[in-house]
């Protein structure tokens, strides 16, 4: 039999769990919360690759109302944002209205019933809204590499890592140099018997403020005003970090600082020059996600660790073969190779059909992305996302899930408040959105012509950055406070469809 529920949230990662809270506290309490995993914390879940950690400070990743004491460290582990996780879920009153093992297949809106009707892989969900909170690093990406399965050994996915595999003394290699490659490689280089890390294009890469939290600081941060103090230094550094130098690099070019002080820093921490060449990248800072680590770099400078960078041309039962004709021979292989995070099968990774059975994929794919605040998009009435095209900023991800979460709330108290059943954002109101983000397009570090050659994951197939050129603040404002007139509240059976 269909389950029946008010809400449905996809998505058991800190984007449903916000959502749900914020749901909870303005009375909405009929909502489930379904996904994939058999357990919630979304990323933190499933990221359990050695090393895992955050490169955001904890004082900023995590949510305001419910701030930790106990962080071990600065950057916390991923095992204490998973404990995190559950505890939200515990202290929320959650779990009783969590369904895991289950993945949305699809999801059909019912013009007549204003519903959504939703498959999933446990059975039929009826809901009158569906909330999107599947997180941006949630599909896995294998590598488009010739022969990946004939490869005789072990191959792993970092986000998928098979702890009952050793890797003491084994010839291990490693594709790809992004953020999880950079606190997996230096982890495992000590355990493995050689290690060849293949690299297409290099990371940024600058030291990270890591550090142990001891006892009786953590002590302090129970005493008034200590831990707003640091969360607020915290959120100013990554403000000035990540929003500001993306988003208003030709005003304030911190990115450029920034690069001078991370040449300088790998300079000092590659001995062989040319090894040090290869690490460094010749785009702008930026235009693709850098990377804080105290010692991927210097893991370079030992014996039993290989930097290739001719291309892969094809996996083979033994190893990787370059088209240097070099064959390299691997026990195991480690896919760090990352997420779908625009391809048209991710965003969401279920098929969305809409009002006269328009798939929200292709109509992105023959539009462009577009939103309205990242959360709502015209001719897809009653269905939000936490993390929608041109919503995110780039800042903590918790306080996109704090300004998404009100954002949908806010609409739904408005629908409850005229007991009207069908929400819709305007055109208007997305279009004026729209330009308004766009409008900052020249200003940001990702028009530098140099992101052309960063192989980005930050842009779309066709050139588009669909982040919100905005900083926090404003979005927090923003997401609260926007007119209600931006949206139509209106019975069923009165939506056009999205052309
Ligand atoms: P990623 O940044 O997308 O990096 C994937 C890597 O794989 C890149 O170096 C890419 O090379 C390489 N690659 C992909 N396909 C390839 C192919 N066919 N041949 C050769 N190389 C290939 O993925 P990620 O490192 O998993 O990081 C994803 C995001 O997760 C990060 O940007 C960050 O937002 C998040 N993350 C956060 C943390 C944290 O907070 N601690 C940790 C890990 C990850 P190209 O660059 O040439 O495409």
């Amino acid at each position: 039999m269909a389950i029946l529920t008010d809400t449905l949230i996809v998505g058991a990662g800190f984007s449903g769990i916000g959502t749900a809270i914020a749901l909870r506290d303005a009375g909405f309490d009929d909502f489930l919360i379904v996904d994939d995993a058999d357990g919630p914390g979304g990323v933190w879940h499933w990221n359990t690759y050695p090393s895992v950690a955050v490169d955001i400070p904890s004082f900023s990743y995590q949510f305001s109302f419910e701030q930790e004491s106990d962080w071990s460290r600065s950057y916390a582990p991923g095992r204490e944002l998973k404990a995190y996780a559950e505890h939200c879920v515990d202290k929320y009153r959650l779990a009783s209205q969590m369904q895991f093992s289950t993945r949305v297949q699809s999801a059909t809106y019912d013009e007549e019933a204003a519903t959504w009707q939703v498959e999933t892989s446990r059975g039929p969900i009826t809901a009158r809204t569906l909330v999107h909170a599947g997180g941006p690093l949630s599909q896995p990406k294998s590598p488009d590499i010739p022969g990946l399965d004939s490869f005789a050994g072990v191959t792993m996915h970092t986000s998928r890592w098979d702890h009952s595999v050793d890797l003491a003394g084994k010839r291990v290699g490693i594709i790809g140099t992004g953020a999880t490659a950079v606190q997996v490689i230096p982890e495992i280089a000590p355990i493995t018997g050689h290690l060849t890390v293949f690299q297409r294009t290099p990371i940024w890469c600058l030291p990270k403020l890591d550090v142990a939290l001891p006892r009786p600081l953590r002590s302090a941060m129970r005493l008034p005003g200590v831990k707003g103090a640091l969360r607020l230094a915290s959120q100013a550094y990554v403000e000035v970090t990540f929003p500001i130098a993306a988003h208003f690099h030709k005003r304030v070019p911190v990115a450029g600082v920034a690069a001078a002080s991370a040449r300088k820093y790998m300079a000092s921490q590659v001995r062989d020059p040319r090894t040090r060449e290869k690490l460094l990248p010749t785009y702008a800072l930026g235009c693709k996600r850098p990377s804080f680590h105290n010692s991927y770099l210097s893991t370079f400078n030992r014996d039993d660790v290989a930097l290739v960078t001719d291309s892969i041309e094809e996996i083979t039962a033994e190893g990787i073969r370059t088209v240097d004709g070099t064959v390299h021979e691997l026990d195991v292989l480690i896919l760090a190779t990352g997420f779908k995070v625009t391809d048209k099968d991710a965003l969401p990774s279920y098929t969305v059909l809409g009002p006269g059975g328009v798939d929200l994929a292709d109509h992105w794919e023959a539009t462009r992305f577009h939103s309205y605040q990242g959360v709502s998009t015209v001719g897809f009435p009653n269905i939000f996302a936490v993390f929608g095209p041109y919503g995110y900023n780039g800042a903590s991800f918790f306080t996109l899930v704090e300004n998404s979460a009100a954002h949908i709330v806010r609409v739904l108290r408005e629908a409850r408040r005229r007991g009207t059943p069908v929400i819709e954002v305007t055109e208007t109101a997305q279009e004026e959105y729209m330009s308004g983000v766009l409008a900052r397009k020249d200003g940001q570090v990702f028009a530098d012509p140099s992101c052309g050659g960063a192989n980005s994951y930050y842009f779309t197939a066709n050139g588009d950055v669909p982040f919100r050129a905005s900083t926090t603040i404003e979005a927090s404002w923003t997401n609260r406070r926007f007119p209600l007139e931006h949206y139509k509240f209106t019975d069923a059976g009165t939506v056009i469809q999205a052309t």
